[in-house]
C-alpha cells in the first residue's frame, strides 16, 4: 500500500476518531446537563422539604401547647366537677356495664364507713352483701337473700324505678340508678331523712287537727243536743203561751220568745251542719221517699209565715213525673227548706213558686229540675256571684230587716253538689229571684209514676175554677191523671139537672174567682141531689149559704194521693151495683206518748188539747210496753233518751211484741240533731221522727198522716 493510501486511511481514521471524539463529547455534555438538571431539580426538592419540615416542627409545637392548655383545662373541670361531687351531701356512684365501681364519693362511701372493701372495682352484688351481712340496712322482716334478689332485679332493669331504703342509724335514703346507653349506671343516694320527718311531723299534725276538729263537731253536736232540750220547753210553752188570752204587750213578748227561740235554733242548725260539710264528714242517706208528700209538707210548713205577709205559695209538680225517687229525703227537704224559706223572706208581695219538672234518663232513673221562683226584692247583677259564698248576704239598706246568717246557700249548695247536681240563680233587682237545682235520682223500685186510678164508677167530675184561658187547667190535668174524666166548666156547659145529677163531684176551685160558682152552688143546694161539692181552697173556708149539699174541702197546697183520697172518697158512684159501703170509725184514736220529762208531757198535751185523740202517758220505756200491750193504741210517739229503758229499747220490744202482724206507727221524738241519728232512729224500727223542740204544726201533721180517721175539732 502506497503511503498515499496510507495516509490517506489514517487521515480518515482519524477523521473518524476525531468524529467520534465530537459524537462522545456530546453525549458527555448532553449526560452532563441531564445529570446538573435532576441535580438542580433534587436540591429544590430539597429546599421544599426543608421547609416542609420546619412548617410540620411549627405546627406541632403549636398542637403541643394547645394539647397542654386543654390537658390543663380538663383537669380543672375534673377537680371542679369532682369538688362539687364531693360537696354533694347525697351519695353519688358511678358504675361500669360489668356492674363494678369506678367511682364514688365520700358520702356515698361514708355509709359503709371501714369497709375498706368498698371502693372503685367492687361489684354492686358485693355491696348488696355488705349491706345486709353488716346490718348497714334495714330490710325489716324480708329475708336478706330476698331483699338482695329484689335489689339486683331492679339495678337490671333498663329503667329502674327509684326506691326508698332505711338505713340502721333510722336515716332514709331514696335510691336513683339511671342507667347509660353502654350499659354503665349512675347512682345517686339522696338522703331525705328530714322530709320524712317533716312528713311524719305533718301527718301527727293532721292527725292532731282531725281530732281536733272531731271534738270540736262531738262539743257541736253535744252543745246543740244540751241547747235544743231545754229550747224544747222555751219555744213550747211560747207556742202554747200564744194561744191564750193575751194583752198586746204579752203577746209581743211571748212572740219575741217564741220567734228569737225559732231563729236560734236555724242558727244552731246552720252552724252544724256547715262545720259537717266543713269536715267532709257529711254522708248523703239515700232512701225511698215521696219527693212530692216532701215538697207539700215544706210548702205546708212555710205556709202560715207566707200567709201572714199576703203571698200565694204555689207548687206545681209534673204529672209525668214518679214520684217516689231515692235521695237523702232530709237533705233534699233542707234544700228547698232554704230555697223556698229565701224565696217568702225576701219576698214582701206576689207569690212563690215550687216547680219540679225534668225527664226520664231511663227506665230507673230520672233527672229532676226543681225552681223556686218568687217576686220579691230580687238581687243586682254584681252581687248574685256570691250568694252561693259563706256569710255572704246581699247587704244594704233593703235587706239588713232580713235575718240570716248568710250560711243557708252555702249548705244548699254543697248538699247540691254532694248529689252531684247543679245549682244556678237568675235574677232581676226589684222584681223577683229564680233559685234552681237538678239533681239525677234513681226512682223507687215499683214505682211507675203513676198513682192509684180512680174507679169507672166516680169518673165524671165538673171543675169549676176561674176560666182565665183557653189551655187545660192543672186541675183538670191533674183530676185526668188520677183516671177521672174531668169536665171543665165554661159557657158551653148547659146546667141541668139531668146534668148535675149524672156526676160523681163537683169540684170548685175557690181560690179563682167565678161568679158562676154561686149559680152551681145554688142550683146543686136546691135540686138536693146527691151530687157532693169539693172545695178547694189555700184557707179551710166555706161559703156559707150551702145547706143540702155534702160538702168536702182539701186545702191547697195537696198532693196527688191527697187529691186522689179525697176524690175516691168524696165522689159518688154512678152506677148503682157498685156501691161501696163506707166504713165509719167512731172511736177515737188512741195516742200513747212515751216521755219522761214533766215539761215536755205538759208541752205535749197541751198541743193536742183540741184534737180527737185519747192520749196516754207513759213515763218510760217500760211502761210505754205495757201501754201498748194493754191498750193497742193507734200510734206511739216516743222519747228516745228515757231513764231505764230508752225508746229504741222500747221500740224493739213492742216489735218484738207484734211479731209477723200489723206494725202500730212509732214516731220518735228527739233531740238528736247529728248526722246518723235518724237513720240510727229508722234503724231501730221506728216509722218516723220529730224533732225536739216540739211544733205543733209538725205535730200535727204526723198526726194526721199516721190517724188518717183523725178530725180537728173547729
Ligand atoms: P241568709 O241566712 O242571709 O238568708 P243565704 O245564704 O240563704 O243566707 O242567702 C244569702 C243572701 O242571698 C241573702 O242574705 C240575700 O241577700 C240573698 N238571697 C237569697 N235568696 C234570695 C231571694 N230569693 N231573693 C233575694 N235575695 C236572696
Amino acid at each position: 500500500m502506497s503511503l498515499a493510501n496510507k495516509l490517506a486511511e489514517e487521515r480518515r481514521a482519524r477523521l473518524a476518531a476525531e468524529r467520534l471524539l465530537e459524537l462522545k463529547q456530546a453525549e458527555l455534555f448532553a449526560a452532563n446537563r441531564k445529570l446538573g438538571n435532576h441535580a438542580q431539580k433534587l436540591s429544590n426538592e430539597i429546599v421544599e422539604t426543608r421547609a416542609e419540615v420546619a412548617m410540620v416542627r411549627g405546627e406541632n409545637q403549636r398542637v403541643k401547647t394547645e394539647l397542654g392548655v386543654a390537658n390543663e383545662k380538663i383537669q380543672i373541670a375534673e377537680r371542679r366537677l369532682w369538688h362539687s361531687i364531693e360537696t354533694i351531701q347525697d351519695g353519688f356512684a358511678f358504675f361500669d356495664a360489668d356492674n363494678r365501681m369506678i367511682v364514688a364519693n365520700r358520702a356515698y362511701l361514708a355509709v359503709f364507713e371501714d369497709l375498706e372493701e368498698v371502693q372503685p372495682g367492687i361489684t354492686y352484688p358485693r355491696i348488696l352483701q355488705l349491706l345486709t351481712e353488716e346490718g348497714i340496712v334495714n330490710i325489716g322482716e324480708e329475708l336478706p337473700a330476698e331483699w338482695r334478689a329484689r335489689m339486683q332485679d331492679r339495678w337490671q332493669q333498663d329503667d329502674p324505678k327509684p326506691m326508698e331504703i332505711q338505713l340502721w342509724n333510722g336515716e332514709h335514703v331514696r335510691i336513683f340508678d339511671r342507667r347509660g346507653p353502654t350499659g354503665d349506671i349512675v347512682s345517686l343516694a339522696l338522703n331525705i331523712t328530714a322530709s320524712v320527718r317533716y312528713e311524719e311531723q305533718l301527718r301527727e299534725a293532721r292527725e292532731r287537727a282531725e281530732a281536733a276538729n272531731r271534738a270540736k263537731s262531738a262539743f257541736l253536736a253535744n252543745m246543740s243536743h244540751e241547747i235544743r232540750t231545754p229550747m224544747n220547753g222555751v219555744v213550747g210553752m211560747a207556742d202554747l203561751l200564744t194561744e191564750t188570752d193575751l194583752d198586746g204587750d204579752q203577746r209581743l213578748f211571748v212572740d219575741t220568745i217564741k220567734n228569737s227561740g225559732e231563729a236560734l235554733l236555724v242558727i244552731i242548725n246552720d252552724v252544724l251542719d256547715y262545720s259537717k260539710i266543713d269536715a267532709d264528714r257529711l254522708i248523703l242517706h239515700p232512701e225511698t221517699f215521696d219527693l212530692e208528700k216532701t215538697l207539700h209538707e215544706i210548702v205546708m210548713l212555710l205556709q202560715p209565715s207566707a200567709q201572714a205577709k199576703g203571698l200565694t205559695l204555689k207548687i206545681d209538680y209534673d204529672m209525668q213525673l214518679p214520684t217516689r225517687v231515692i235521695a237523702d229525703p232530709g237533705r233534699i227537704r233542707q234544700i228547698v227548706t232554704n230555697l223556698m224559706g229565701n224565696a217568702v223572706k225576701f219576698t214582701l208581695n206576689g207569690h212563690v213558686h215550687l216547680r219540679v219538672s225534668g225527664a226520664r234518663e231511663t227506665e230507673t232513673e230520672c233527672q229532676l229540675c226543681i225552681t223556686v221562683e218568687d217576686t220579691g226584692i230580687g238581687i243586682a247583677a254584681d252581687k248574685i256571684d256570691h250568694v252561693f259564698g259563706e256569710f255572704n248576704q246581699v247587704e244594704d239598706d233593703r235587706n239588713r230587716q232580713f235575718e240570716g246568717t248568710g250560711l243557708g246557700l252555702a249548705i244548699t249548695k254543697r248538699l247540691v253538689e254532694l248529689m252531684d247536681g247543679k245549682i244556678w240563680v237568675t235574677s232581676n233587682e226589684g222584681s223577683g229571684s229564680c233559685f234552681g237545682f237538678s239533681v239525677t235520682l234513681p226512682i223507687a223500685r215499683g214505682c211507675s209514676g203513676q198513682s192509684e186510678m180512680l174507679e169507672a164508677s166516680v169518673q165524671r167530675i165538673l171543675v169549676m175554677e176561674e176560666a182565665s184561658d183557653q189551655h187545660e187547667s192543672s186541675l183538670v190535668s191533674q183530676i185526668k191523671a188520677l183516671g177521672g174524666m174531668p169536665i171543665q166548666y165554661s159557657d158551653e156547659v148547659e146546667l141541668t139537672v139531668e146534668f148535675l145529677e149524672a156526676l160523681s163531684l163537683v169540684v170548685l176551685d175557690l181560690d179563682s174567682e167565678n161568679p158562676t160558682f154561686d149559680r152551681v152552688t145554688n142550683m146543686l143546694d136546691k135540686i138536693a141531689c146527691d151530687t157532693p161539692l169539693l172545695l178547694l181552697s189555700q184557707s179551710s173556708k166555706t161559703p156559707n149559704r150551702i145547706e143540702k149539699t155534702k160538702v168536702h174541702t182539701l186545702q191547697r197546697p195537696y198532693t196527688r194521693a191527697a187529691l186522689f183520697d179525697t176524690i175516691a172518697s168524696a165522689a159518688v158512684p154512678r152506677e148503682p151495683d157498685k156501691v161501696v159501703a163506707k166504713v165509719s170509725r167512731t172511736a177515737l184514736p188512741k195516742v200513747l206518748l212515751a216521755e219522761d220529762n214533766r215539761t215536755n208531757q205538759l208541752v205535749f198535751r197541751k198541743m193536742v188539747s183540741n184534737m180527737d185523740i185519747e192520749l196516754a202517758v207513759a213515763n218510760n220505756g217500760f211502761e210505754a210496753v205495757a201501754a201498748f200491750e194493754t191498750d193497742q193504741p193507734d200510734v206511739i210517739f216516743m222519747d228516745i233518751s228515757m231513764p231505764g229503758m230508752d225508746g229504741k229499747e222500747a221500740t224493739a220490744r213492742i216489735r218484738a211484741l207484734e211479731g209477723a202482724g200489723p206494725n202500730v206507727p212509732i214516731i220518735a221524738v228527739t233531740a238528736h240533731a247529728m248526722d246518723g241519728d235518724r237513720e240510727m232512729i229508722i234503724e231501730a224500727g221506728l216509722t218516723d221522727y220529730l224533732t225536739k223542740p216540739l211544733r205543733k204544726d209538725a205535730l200535727i201533721e204526723k198526726l194526721t198522716i199516721y190517724c188518717p180517721q183523725l178530725q180537728l175539732a173547729s
